[in-house]
């Protein structure tokens, strides 16, 4: 576990509002029961017997925390330090951006950013990037409102924005390609949550439109309950799969550890990462992560580093700042032996 602490890791999945840990909540104001709700996901996690509307109902625990600038920018800076403590050089964040009675969509953005530029850099431990969600859950008019703002702060912050991502309780909401062939043609990066309930319809029109990134793609390959012909199309792109191991099992899209879809990606050198999710929500952490794919998966220290390793190459950094964490990783290495 110190091994793997210590060992500078790449988090290209994490969303903020469900990874604030339980103090960050309470400085905000949160109440103790509300913080128990907040954790009562990962007291069932043997039996898994959560239904994914119940994980969806808890984030709203953390957004009603997350009401004003102020509250925004401490949980960022709080989410941020915490990577750091846990050996993350390299964070994607991602967030969807939400309007308040006493903030706007733009100032939501900004106060992420602001905790983001008080942490992040090369005099810093960390590099963070921001990626800003679309919500499933939203009309057509309100995601295109969504993307028009994201383009304007991109505009003001071209190296702190760097993609977008489609999110949110995918039993709700579909797909819709021409808002994100609107976000690429416009130089972001896509992130797709991706085949997270068996939807085979949606799951072709994301491997279609061709994402950077996909997240989850539990329900992807046939073994577990995904068509032969996405798997085909998903072996010819090869899209890297943002995995969250803890997350499947503990909303129970996965049966358990051992049968986490991630073996096929390993089984097959598909390309993958290994990520939290929801580390405040699910009670973990990176290094944790690492470890349940170490255990269960039975893999050595130098697999582990070739993960983290390959993960520089499918983040959204520029080619300079990949280059820096490929140094940090070599370095590593070369300490260790
Ligand atoms: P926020 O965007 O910072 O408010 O983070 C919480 C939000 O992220 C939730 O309300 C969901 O929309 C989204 N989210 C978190 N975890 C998942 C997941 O596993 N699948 C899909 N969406 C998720």
């Amino acid at each position: 576990r110190t091994y793997l602490k210590f060992l500078p890791k790449i988090e290209l999945h994490a969303h903020l509002n469900g990874s604030l840990n339980d103090k960050i909540l309470k400085e905000l104001g949160c109440e103790e029961d509300s913080i128990m709700q907040y954790k009562k996901l990962t007291q069932s996690i043997d039996k898994s017997d959560n239904t994914l509307q119940e994980c969806f109902d808890v984030f709203k625990i953390a957004q009603n925390a997350t009401k004003t600038q102020e509250s925004v920018y401490l949980a960022t800076k709080s989410v941020i330090e915490d990577f750091v403590r846990d050996g993350v050089v390299y964070l994607e964040l991602r967030t969807t951006p939400r309007s308040e009675i006493n903030m706007s969509k733009e100032e939501y953005i900004e106060s992420v950013i602001r905790g983001i530029e008080s942490l992040s850099g090369s005099k810093e431990k960390i590099f963070v990037k921001l990626i800003l969600s679309i919500d499933r859950r939203h009309d057509k008019k309100t995601s295109e409102e969504s993307l028009k703002i994201i383009l304007k702060m991109r505009e003001k912050y071209p190296n702190i924005i760097k993609g977008i991502d489609f999110s949110g309780n995918p039993n709700a909401g579909e797909f819709d390609a021409a808002l994100f062939e609107e976000a690429r043609k416009n130089g972001l990066k896509t992130s797709i949550h991706c085949a997270e309930i068996q939807n085979d319809d949606e799951t072709k029109r994301i491997l279609e439109f061709g994402p950077d990134r996909i997240g989850h793609a539990t329900y992807l390959h046939p073994l577990y309950g995904g068509s032969q012909e996405n798997w085909d199309l998903y072996c010819k792109k090869k899209i890297p799969v943002e995995c969250c191991l803890t997350s499947n099992v503990v909303c129970g899209t996965s049966q358990s550890f051992p049968e986490h879809h991630i073996q096929e990606w390993i089984n097959g050198s598909l390309p993958f990462s290994i990520n939290t999710d929801d580390k405040g929500v699910f009670s973990t952490s990176l290094s944790r992560e690492y470890q349940l794919v170490q255990r269960h998966f039975k893999l050595t220290g130098s697999n582990l580093w070739q993960i983290s390793y390959d993960a520089i190459d499918y983040s959204f950094a520029s080619a300079k700042e990949k280059e820096k964490m490929q140094y940090y990783l070599l370095q590593w290495l070369y300490l260790c032996h």
